[in-house]
């Protein structure tokens, strides 16, 4: 069995642009380490946005080095790049981005949605890459929910494998690096158990919930993320109430990260080097 190693909360609550009131669930708590390879997550929402004329967003911004991971629960987003890719995530749809060398990109509210008002309710992740495939060509996977095969955990649960393998079923998201990540909805007492392999650090984040982990941990209420140790495989979950989870595990990458807002490398002379890209136009701009 893996071992629990923490249980944080989010550590600030801010905006992205003027759409995603985001609670920042790593770095900005201190967990960094115990979720590589994973970098960032912020969870939007779940808040209720009036009927507007006027989309809520983040406008055009570039990345470099890295992949977002945009996962919908709730309300809709429309997003166009640099590199000629545009979609609209609707709920239980995920976008995966690879920024890879550079995009530039703008993420708003859906017209219907922004013009009817609702619930919004996102994840955005982000995976780090090697350093081998840092300076690669973006790459755009938009997955809909119907390509997300679903694995039935019994007692109306059951866990949507976006990417890697859980119990046979495979994830549609290619990845560079070994990743599962799981969309895990169990009813209330449910008791299931994940296999996750040896050697991937693992994260069990409740969207809303009561979990027990590993016959153990307590994880209650909203927006909490526990870490457990690459060792062991096996991730034991029991719900007390209804919940809605995030599993997140991979191989760590083992390089050295230098980071600058939506840029992460390997060394600052990288970063810098990514910054005179973006303003020299080299990661394009929108048409
Ligand atoms: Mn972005």
């Amino acid at each position: 069995m893996k071992k629990v190693l923490g249980v944080y909360g989010p550590g600030s609550n801010h905006w992205v642009g003027d759409g995603f009131p985001v609670r920042n669930m790593f770095p900005s708590n201190g967990l960094k380490d115990e979720i590589n390879p994973f970098l960032m997550l912020d969870y939007a929402g779940p808040s209720y946005f009036e009927p507007s004329k006027k989309s809520h967003g983040v406008g055009e911004h570039p990345h470099r080095g890295f992949e977002t991971v945009t996962i919908a629960y709730q309300g809709a987003v429309e997003h166009r790049d640099s590199a000629g890719n545009a979609g609209v995530i609707f709920p239980g749809d995920v976008q995966w981005m690879t920024a890879a060398s550079g995009v530039v990109h703008e993420e708003m509210h859906e017209k219907e949605f922004a013009k009817n008002g609702g619930t919004f309710e996102m994840i955005q992740l982000w995976v780090n890459l090697p350093k081998t495939v840092k300076m690669s060509k973006p790459r755009y996977q938009g997955i809909t929910k119907e390509q997300i095969p679903s694995v039935d955990l019994g007692n109306d649960s059951y866990a949507r494998v976006i990417a890697g393998e859980l119990h046979g079923a495979r994830g549609p998201a290619i990845t560079f690096t070994p990743i599962n990540l799981f969309d895990v909805r169990l009813a209330v007492g449910s008791k299931v158990e994940l296999r996750i392999p040896e050697g991937h650090y693992t994260g069990v984040f409740v969207l809303k919930g009561d979990i027990v982990l590993n016959g153990v941990d307590s994880i209650k209420g909203e927006a909490r993320i526990a870490t457990l140790s690459p060792e062991g495989e096996l991730v034991a979950l029991e719900a007390k109430e209804d919940s809605t989870l995030l599993v997140l595990s991979g191989e760590p990458i083992n390089e050295p990260v230098f980071s600058y807002g939506p840029f992460v490398m390997n060394t600052r002379d990288e970063i810098m080097q990514a910054v005179r890209d973006y303003n020299d136009g080299k990661m394009g701009h929108l048409a």
